[in-house]
């Protein structure tokens, strides 16, 4: 099995699996005050620590969560309970994206979407815009596209920040697919908020976190209460271990980062030239683009994507988003790039990470290009018939 789907999940790294599961095989409740909720608490701390080194934050500024969507939904949720509106763009994930229509539903005047180039590139022109004209309550700009890895120009959103914080507007980020794909310094980055998952660096699913920044001030509106942990924001027994796999992906993911993104871009870079050379007519999406070292998103007109998946049960990869399979709707992002329904239909993602290798990539794009000519082949049959 080749598995290219590392933008869906990506498989455990080794140090976040054992640490992972020497926290199950230890007993406490972070919350208690005995030796072994102090212990879980300690597993916790270190976790945390080690998150704030991969971001460059500090660990008090660090919110888990159960993964990305819910980090996504406290940081809307709880930002537009204070009013005014939401800005966004036009390829967020849905945790993002439904979420603002859900909170704006009755109100859609209260909600801004970017629209992008055929790059998949933000036009912030109605971000700013709305800044100039109405009170916006918070901006949400994602650091890398979960199906074509096209990433923000951090230069343009440190502009769109500086532009929030003079007009009083909170920025948030969804960064799940950028964070331990590429180096990130928060000190740099003048965002107030940014969510992430453990799970799309290594880390165990199912847990994930919001970073708040210090000072900002976000209406408290948590989405559990009850016993007030994580300083109110997130009430529930803590998931020590899957906050433990967190931290030592996370670490792992800081050690190996610039090693990592510079091998898994040259294995992209062969991939799509491997794809071009062997699948007539193929198209990358975003291709002009800034994008994560180990995204591949390719359009193969006329040619349908569940097929050429089923053509290649060997390799793992993905039509469009993971997150949204099983809906029948063509992929937001590709439509919104102006794509047409069938080629956003046709269009097979694959997604590298830390642990694949050149034989991999050679076994893929030879397996790829099979698949279509047999898809094809099929094709011209039935129509024949
Ligand atoms: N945002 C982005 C950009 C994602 O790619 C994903 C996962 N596909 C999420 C949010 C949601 O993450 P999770 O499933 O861990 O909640």
């Amino acid at each position: 099995m080749v598995y290219l789907d590392y933008n869906a999940t990506a498989p455990m790294r080794p140090e976040a699996l054992e640490a992972t599961l020497s926290a199950l095989k230890s007993v406490g409740n972070a919350s208690s005050m005995h030796h072994s909720g102090r212990g879980a608490a300690a597993r916790v701390d270190v976790a945390r620590r080690q998150l704030a080194e991969l971001l460059g934050c500090s660990p008090g500024e660090i919110i888990f969560t159960s993964g990305a969507t819910e980090a996504n939904n406290l940081a809307l949720r709880s930002a537009y309970a204070r009013g005014g509106t939401l800005a966004t763009t036009a390829v967020e994930h849905p945790a993002v994206l439904e979420t603002a229509r859900a909170l704006t539903a009755g109100k859609p005047d209260t909600l801004v979407i970017a629209p992008v180039d055929s790059n998949g590139i933000a036009d912030m022109g109605p971000i700013y815009e709305a800044l100039r004209t109405r009170d916006v309550a918070l901006i949400s700009v994602m650091l890398a596209n979960n199906e074509t890895g096209v990433l923000a120009d951090l230069a343009d959103l440190a502009d769109l920040a500086e532009a929030a914080h003079e007009a009083g507007a909170l920025v948030h980020t969804d960064a799940t697919q950028y964070v331990g794909r590429l180096p990130l310094d928060l000190a740099d980055l003048d965002v107030d908020l940014l969510s992430l998952s453990a799970h799309k660096f290594g880390g165990p699913q199912g847990v994930g976190a919001l970073f708040l920044r210090r000072g900002a001030t976000l209406p408290h509106r948590p989405l559990m209460i009850g016993g007030g942990h994580e300083r109110g924001w997130r009430a529930g027994t803590l998931n020590v271990a899957g906050i433990v796999g967190l931290g030592a992906a996370a670490e792992a993911a800081r050690l190996n980062v610039r090693a990592e993104s510079v091998r898994i871009s040259g294995l992209r870079d062969r991939l799509e030239a491997g794809l071009h050379a062997r699948v007539p007519g193929c198209q990358i999406n975003g291709s002009s683009a800034p994008r994560l070292p180990g995204v591949t998103s390719i359009t193969i007109p006329g040619v349908p994507a569940d097929a050429v998946l089923a053509a290649m049960p060997n390799v793992a990869a993905s039509d469009g988003s993971a997150c949204s399979s099983g809906a029948p709707s063509p992929s937001h992002v590709l439509l919104a790039m102006g794509r047409t329904r069938d080629d956003a239909d046709a269009t097979v993602r694959f997604s590298l990470g830390y642990a694949t290798t050149e034989e991999d990539v050679e076994r893929a794009i030879e397996t790829a290009a099979d698949a279509v000519t047999q898809v094809r082949a099929l094709m011209a049959a039935t129509a024949a018939t």
